[in-house]
């Protein structure tokens, strides 16, 4: 397949897409730069710090007024290039919080930004108006602390919070798996026609498609709880266990989902470490 990367796809009127090119075992082709807007737009996702990247998002915008330039979360493949394009544009950051310093710690995905600074802060139901058309933010913690999806049109676009190739990350301690369940629960109750997250083709059946990564979630939870009420385990032994075959690259990652289970599964009584090993409580 031919990555479309720097290649304006119109993927319906007031929506279009624009991939950055930064592939990863993290990021699959690359980040997706959204343009929402005809007469004017907002930007959201504008990527990885790039030039040629924010070259190609400058030439889609074909000198139209940009009303704001906004990020779902503050990962280094997400916000970094809004402030050089807040500059060459003249355009405000607006849409997720910074995150707090001490939140801040190492990740296996994606490192913060923490160069972050938007001008306006939404909170959840908070819109800015686009071609008369509101364009809201719907907060979905859980990936990260700060997420936002925004809904536009019967579309909503879900950042990292829903991919359309990969199960997300949820990396504590910014990364809370009992937020982001609660969150994929919000999307459940809503009734968007379709996701266009920032990682993967489009979702076109959205309900069932969350309840299926809900199902996924609490099947590796059962897991997890099958796991360690064997014996007491590690998190590395957790992994081999309910991850067979997993890609080198993100034994990491699916170590930081486990943890982030097993947080949430202490906060509900069920298990209990000594440390470095899990038991059932
Ligand atoms: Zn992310």
């Amino acid at each position: 397949m031919d990555a479309p990367y720097a290649k304006l796809e119109q993927l319906e009127p007031g929506i279009g897409r624009l991939l950055a090119h930064n592939p990863s075992a993290f990021t699959y082709f690359g980040t997706q730069t959204y343009l929402i807007g005809e007469r004017e737009l907002a930007i959201i996702d504008p990527g990885p710090d790039l030039p040629e990247h924010i070259d190609a998002i400058e030439a889609a915008i074909g000198g139209r007024p940009v009303t704001a330039i906004m990020c779902t979360h503050t990962h280094r493949d997400h916000s970094p290039a809004a402030k050089p394009l807040a500059a060459r544009i003249g355009a405000p950051i607006v849409g997720c919080a910074p995150l707090a310093l001490e939140t801040a710690g190492p990740r296996a995905d994606a490192a913060f930004d923490g160069d972050y600074a938007p001008d306006r802060v939404l909170a959840d139901g908070e819109a800015i108006v686009i071609d008369g058309q509101n364009l809201v933010a719907v907060a979905t913690p859980g990936h990260t602390s700060n997420h936002l999806c925004f809904a536009y049109q019967g579309a909503l676009l879900t950042g990292d919070h829903v991919m359309g190739w990969s199960t997300t990350v949820v990396f504590p301690p910014d990364g809370d798996m009992a937020a982001y369940m609660a969150s994929l629960d919000k999307l459940r109750q809503r009734d968007d026609r379709i996701y266009y997250p920032a990682h993967g083709p489009a979702v076109t059946k959205p309900e069932q498609y969350v309840r299926g990564l809900m199902g996924h979630r609490m099947q590796r939870e059962r897991q997890i709880l099958k796991l360690v009420g064997e014996q007491p385990r590690g998190i590395p032994d957790i992994v081999a266990n309910a991850y067979p075959g997993l890609d080198s690259r993100l034994v990491t990652a699916a170590g930081g989902s486990v943890f982030a289970h097993l947080l949430d599964l202490e906060r509900r009584g069920l298990v209990q470490s000594d440390g470095d090993r899990w038991t059932t409580a």
